[in-house]
């Protein structure tokens, strides 16, 4: 969107208010530079130069964890996650960490690399801070490479391309491999082109929108060279980026919606689930996505699936903002991990990387006993007999 067009979809705030009960920073600190509106504000006048970026006025906006439940709020459909974005790239404070953290996701072979010594540090049993034991715990046994076509393993009866993301693609390997097994069960052949990289969400929001445009190309060229039924994505973080930067053409979408439309998902033959789970919708599955039915429709089709959900609200991870304020993102988790403590459950559901990452620190630090898993490894643990042994997948 241009600037003349941001600037006129910001005019139709009407200043209602409406959005702010629905916004963790507002409810936080109870203040108009914490809220939707006063955000919108700033960032117009940012844009239009009208004011200048004062240190309390960055501070305001690099508050913001960009959740649109602001955006799904507003009645006068103000893009909100468009105006921050781009008044993000007015800015030229962004902080080490968030330097860092997108450096990383930029450079997969050093993820790579970060994973193979973290499955080191973790053979060795070497200590760690809690989220360092965090991200080792959703390690997956074996570091081992994904192959780059997969074929059907019933009739065929389409193909599809699986997007693995940067930081998820050495750290969440079971995820992909349990969405593998699915497709290829369903009957559809899977593409993982090499080629493909990060999605470019970190830049985006890191007011590089530059870089973002460059990750998009990449990832538009890694998946144009075949013809495509659709492009997955498990991590929705992810996903909410690779769809608003999508060209006309293949579609970008959900795993979890994309498999409940599968005409052969009847077909699955699952296993009965004993116990009930915890499920948490990620703030880019319910208020951009708009996915969760999806999400529950799909595990529902597991016979005797019970669960509970978690209330709604950022969970504080946020793509880098666990990294650049730790103590908002611990403080908005604390009442959903109490949640979790008093439900009993031992599984909680999420379709976010980040997310996992956040709420497995979260519960590493409580001492509780709950495995986070996405919702593909849930229906995948339920196949009655799982097409093959999962490391002999990866090894392929
Ligand atoms: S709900 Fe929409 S129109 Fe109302 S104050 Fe918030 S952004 Fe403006
Ligand atoms: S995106 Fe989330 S944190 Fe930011 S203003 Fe909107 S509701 Fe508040």
């Amino acid at each position: 969107m241009n600037y003349e067009k941001l600037i006129q979809a910001a005019d139709r705030c009407v200043l209602c208010g409406l959005c702010s009960s629905h916004c963790p920073t507002y409810q936080l600190y109870q203040i108009e530079g914490e809220s939707p509106r006063g955000r919108v504000m700033m960032s117009t006048a940012l844009i239009q130069g009208t004011l200048v970026a004062e240190p309390s006025l960055i501070e305001h906006l690099n508050h913001c964890l960009l959740c649109r439940a602001c955006e799904k709020a507003c009645p006068s459909e103000v893009p909100f996650g468009a105006i921050l974005d781009t008044s993000l790239s007015h800015l030229s404070t962004t902080s080490w960490r968030s330097q860092l953290i997108e450096w990383m996701a930029l450079h997969p072979k050093w993820l790579q690399k970060l994973a193979v010594v973290a499955a080191i540090w973790r053979s060795l049993r070497l200590p760690l801070p809690p989220l360092g034991r965090a991200s080792i715990k959703l390690l997956p046994k074996k570091q081992t490479a994904i192959a780059h076509f997969y074929p059907a393993l019933q009739d065929k009866i389409g193909r599809v391309g699986l997007f693995l993301g940067c930081f998820a693609r050495p750290f969440d390997l079971q995820t992909h491999h349990a969405a593998i097994q699915i497709l290829t069960q369903l009957g559809y052949e899977v593409m993982i082109p090499p080629q493909q990289q990060c999605c470019g969400a970190l830049s985006q929001h890191h007011g590089n929108p530059q870089q973002a445009k460059q990750q998009a190309a990449i990832n538009r060229s890694a998946f144009g060279n075949q013809p495509l039924d659709a492009i997955l994505f498990t991590s929705t973080g992810c996903g909410v980026q690779l769809i608003e930067q999508s060209e006309p053409g293949t579609p970008c979408i959900e795993f979890c919606d994309f498999v409940l439309q599968s005409l052969t998902l009847k077909k699955l033959p699952l296993k009965p689930l004993a116990e009930e789970v915890m499920l948490h919708h990620p703030c880019s599955l319910s208020n951009v996505i708009q996915g969760s039915n999806a999400v529950e429709a799909l595990l529902m089709t597991i016979p005797g699936f019970k669960h509970q959900t978690l209330a709604p609200g950022c969970c504080g991870a946020a793509g880098s903002h666990r990294i650049r304020e730790p103590q908002t993102a611990d403080t908005l988790r604390q009442p959903k991990i109490e949640a979790l403590q008093q439900s009993g459950a031992t599984t909680l559901i999420t379709t976010n990387y980040g997310c996992a990452l956040h709420f497995a620190e979260g519960v590493e630090l409580t001492g509780l006993t709950i495995e986070i898993i996405h919702p593909a490894t849930l229906l995948f643990r339920h196949l009655k007999e799982p097409p093959l042994d999962p490391d002999r997948l990866l090894d392929e």
